[in-house]
């Protein structure tokens, strides 16, 4: 038996797909190296948590952005709250003018700001 990683469930060593969660298994992974990502699977960066300062935030969503496409991610959902006003409302400016740039320098497809209807989550593809 072998564990699935997204759901930890145990499946049998030769399943092809999670039966509890439907994830594509890899039959034999390499030791060291990383599995590649099913293109639906979405990497959700949490922008908010701390507090952090707004040059900050820009930075952990360029490291983990960077980090995402090394992984085989093709989205990545930002969350960096929301608001007119205070740091909620900083971050989300701030990263979607970052965005615009990464998008116009073709380090991003595109971007959604508010995405599945709440305005302090962005889906990035890469
Ligand atoms: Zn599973």
């Amino acid at each position: 038996m072998k564990t699935c990683r997204r759901c930890g469930n145990k499946i049998p060593d030769r399943a092809r797909k999670c039966p509890y969660c439907d994830l594509q298994q890899h039959a034999h992974p390499a030791v060291g190296s990383v599995a590649p990502r099913p293109k639906d699977e979405v990497k959700t960066i949490n922008l908010k948590k701390g507090f952090p300062p707004v040059h900050e935030a820009l930075q952990q969503m360029k490291y983990e952005i960077d980090k995402a496409r090394s992984r085989g991610f093709r989205v990545v959902r930002l969350i960096h709250g929301y608001g007119s006003t205070g740091t909620g409302g900083k971050i989300k400016q701030a990263v979607r003018e970052e965005l615009a740039g990464m998008q116009h320098r073709g380090d991003v497809k595109r971007f959604v700001v508010g995405y599945d209807g709440n305005p302090g989550v962005t889906r990035v593809e890469l």
